[in-house]
């Protein structure tokens, strides 16, 4: 008995430094992913694969847009931490590419709001305007859904007149973020409900205040399929599987876009901004039937020129049929290499480029297309619409151009 249990143990410990050995697969030590590296007769892990096309194309390099942009959907509060170096940095580069305005989504309600507005305004009052936030959560603990501020009564028409507020202190637009569906909860454990009646005095107010409300519903759809061998953003969702939203644990996602719709068709005073293309950037038809269905119902492109600039000739025509509904967002800032894609995606037919600085490109592994969008477009898409819709903003670009 002794011997045995002994050959027992050492069977166990064997598999378990296999299984340390190999990052926890069975499949033994030939299939680690750092030795498939794909030479000498071995196979390659996806995430060794880094192939260099040896295609020659015409190359343009774009050190700035051919007009005065303004960038609907940037996170200044997010990305550079109220750092002021960094905050002067980036309008040297915001000049250099001819940014005339970035709109930072970033504002929250209240005393933070007033601290954004302090950042950006303080040194840099023409070239930023804010949108705010709703402070769902208030006071309330993080993990007790019950003690948020969103379901004591009153929380709607309480939002609007912080709103107002808001306003007046310099407030351009309302910004929702994909926790708005995908994240806050109800005291139940339910998700919050976009088009839950209880939030309809903040829509209202928005469209009485005139100014727009920006809405990131969903995600990208393989963000809702299974991470598997058939996803085509595998090699993203292996790296962060946070980015998943499987069908057992969140609604759909086109019942998260339906009741975002029914939102926008209740509120036709109420301009409402689709970010990332209204997050249907894979299906233009679709966004098309939307835009034609409410006249309130704008688009920006931030973070979605990989998905656009895959099917250039799809987009093109989509560009041009509605470039007075689409608002150019980078969700930046970037660094200066990611922008001089969004100019040559938007002004060149230059032929299968990265658009992104990075090794792992963030949405899809894949190149893209330019669109060599006329001047009257790349005019409306760069300020004309943003001018129009979001206050503060044709000043701003005035003084710019001046
Ligand atoms: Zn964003």
């Amino acid at each position: 008995m002794v011997s045995q249990g002994n050959s027992w143990i050492q069977q166990f410990l064997w598999v378990v430094g296999l299984l340390v050995l190999t990052g926890g697969s069975c499949a033994g030590q030939a299939e680690q992913p750092q030795q498939l590296d794909g030479r000498e007769g071995r196979n390659l892990a996806l995430g060794n694969f880094r192939p260099k096309p040896t295609l020659k194309v015409r190359q343009t390099l774009l050190e700035q847009a051919q007009f005065p942009v303004v960038d609907v959907h940037t996170h200044f509060r997010y990305r550079l931490k109220h750092d002021p170096e960094r905050l002067d940095e980036y309008v040297q580069l915001m000049d250099k590419h001819n940014i005339a305005v970035c709109c930072s989504l970033d504002g929250k309600l209240g005393d933070t709001l007033d601290a954004h507005l302090e950042y950006l305004h303080t040194r840099y009052p023409d070239r930023f305007v804010v949108f705010a936030n709703v402070d769902w959560q208030g006071d309330g603990q993080d993990d007790d859904p019950s003690t948020w501020a969103c379901h004591q009564p009153g929380f709607g028409e309480k939002t609007a007149r912080q709103l107002q507020l808001a306003v007046g202190h310099g407030v351009s637009g309302l910004k929702l973020f994909k926790q708005f569906g995908l994240g806050y909860k109800n005291p139940d454990g339910s998700l919050l409900r976009i088009d839950d009646p209880r939030w309809d005095p903040i829509w209202k107010a928005c469209g009485q205040l005139g100014i727009p409300v920006i809405i990131h519903t969903a995600d990208p759809i393989a963000f809702f399929q299974p991470i598997d061998e058939t996803n085509e953003r595998w090699e993203e969702l292996f790296r962060h599987p946070e980015w998943s939203f499987p069908p057992e644990k969140y609604p759909p996602r086109e019942s998260l876009l339906e009741a975002r719709n029914r939102v926008i068709a209740r509120h036709p005073r109420t301009i409402f901004i689709g970010a990332h293309m209204a997050n249907s950037s894979e299906d233009l038809q679709t966004v098309a039937n939307w835009l034609e269905q409410f006249p309130n119902l704008y688009i920006e492109f931030a973070s979605r020129i990989g998905e656009l600039g895959r099917q250039p000739y799809t987009a093109r025509r989509f560009f041009l049929r509605y470039s007075d509904r689409i608002l150019f967002g980078t969700d930046g800032p970037w660094p200066e290499l990611r922008l001089t894609y969004y100019w040559r995606f938007l002004e060149t037919d230059d032929e299968y480029f990265p658009y992104s600085e990075k090794e792992f490109p963030p949405q899809g592994f894949w190149r893209i297309y330019g669109l060599s969008l006329p001047t009257r477009v790349l005019k409306q898409i760069y300020f004309e619409n943003a001018c129009r819709i979001v206050p503060g903003v044709k000043s701003r670009v005035a003084n710019y151009r001046r």
